[in-house]
């Protein structure tokens, strides 16, 4: 079905909002379809697309290209509420229905890319907020910046939790044969229940491993990011037990535990949410992280320890660090471009 057949449009250009969304003039569009209804899009011509990573950063990665901002997946405890709040934009649920959308993304990389002054450094996506989101359905961003990337050999990684990512399955491998890609898929858990009230907007935890299945069956090894492990609603033995197994199932190379934390911004949102769900947890969440935005150490490790025994049990290899696994260009002697899937070889 084509978009253009189903959608009815609005649309009107907002200059004022320009300087906050960093770009010249703001077009907002609503979607009168079922799967946007309620959302809005906010197209702009972005100024810059490759963002520096703070030195500060715990991120593994130094440059990352987010054509998005907002998240229709609308998880609660998502960290990148925050980052609404400098667009004058609400974090609750303004930040999972009002979606900035680089229009010009794949243009711009493009460009940076060719520059003299850009040396080929590695860049990660879906480290702010998923660009395999509901809207990349509609905008199409992706197949130019995944094709920019391979026609450059940039390295690159992507983390998601969108089924999407499997219609760029031939870029994905194209750009496998050139340069070093890494693909993860974040799956916190397999609790259904859980999912429908904490992961509202994305695709169930079942789907996400069929993604990692698929991309495995096609030659591109896919690790799992066990995030986040939700204190007291998905980290029960038997919880952690299933999903790690069912991680392993799907052919997950890796598995990455990460406990839940709740920086300013996705604090307060998954704490009404909690007080709402599950009021006899607040006060236990209020001790949990009475220090800041992350769990307890102790509490980190042993997530870290149960879920890494679990892996060992199931006949995963051990996760290497937070970094999505890495996928070597064929060997020379390797058929090139060979119909049918490419052979991948692990870092
Ligand atoms: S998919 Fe990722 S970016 Fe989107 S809401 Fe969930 S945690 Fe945030």
């Amino acid at each position: 079905m084509r978009w253009e057949n189903l959608t009815a449009e609005t649309r009107h250009d907002r200059p004022a909002d320009a300087a906050l969304f960093g770009a010249d003039t703001v077009t907002t569009r609503t979607f009168d379809t079922p799967e946007f209804a309620g959302i809005t899009f906010h197209e702009i011509h972005a100024r810059s697309i490759l963002n520096r990573v703070p030195g500060a950063s715990r991120m593994p990665f130094e440059w990352t290209v987010n054509p998005y901002r907002g998240c229709t997946h609308a998880c609660v405890y998502c960290f990148a509420r925050r980052t609404h709040s400098y667009l004058d934009l609400d974090t609750g649920i303004g930040f999972d229905t009002q979606i900035v959308v680089k229009v010009n993304a794949p243009e711009l990389l493009r460009r940076r890319l060719a520059s003299p002054r850009w040396h080929g450094e590695h860049v990660a996506m879906g480290t702010n907020v998923d660009c395999y989101q509901r809207a990349e359905g509609r905008y199409r961003l992706m197949p130019g910046i995944l094709s920019a990337l391979r026609d450059r050999a940039n390295p690159f990684s992507v983390l998601t939790k969108g089924t999407l990512i499997l219609r760029d399955l031939d870029l994905l491998r194209q750009s496998a044969e050139v340069t070093e890609v890494g693909v993860s898929v974040s799956v916190g858990f397999t609790d259904p229940e859980l999912w429908r009230t904490v992961e509202p907007g994305a695709p169930a935890p079942q789907r996400r491993l069929d993604v990692v299945r698929t991309l495995t069956d096609h030659g591109i090894e896919c690790g799992v990011l066990m995030a986040p492990v939700i204190p007291f609603l998905g980290d029960e033995p038997a919880q952690l037990r299933a999903t790690v197994r069912a991680i392993a199932v799907a052919g997950a190379t890796s598995v990455t535990p990460l406990a839940l934390h709740l920086r300013p911004g996705a604090r307060e949102w998954f704490m009404a949410w909690l007080g709402q769900h599950h009021p006899a947890l607040v006060r236990r969440y209020e001790r949990l992280y009475a220090d800041g935005a992350y769990a307890p150490k102790w509490y980190q490790r042993r997530i870290t320890r149960q879920v890494h025994e679990l892996a060992a049990e199931f006949g995963m290899g051990p996760a290497r660090g937070e970094t999505p696994r890495r996928i070597r260009r064929p060997a020379p002697a390797e058929e090139p471009a060979a119909p049918g899937p490419t052979q991948l070889t692990l870092l």
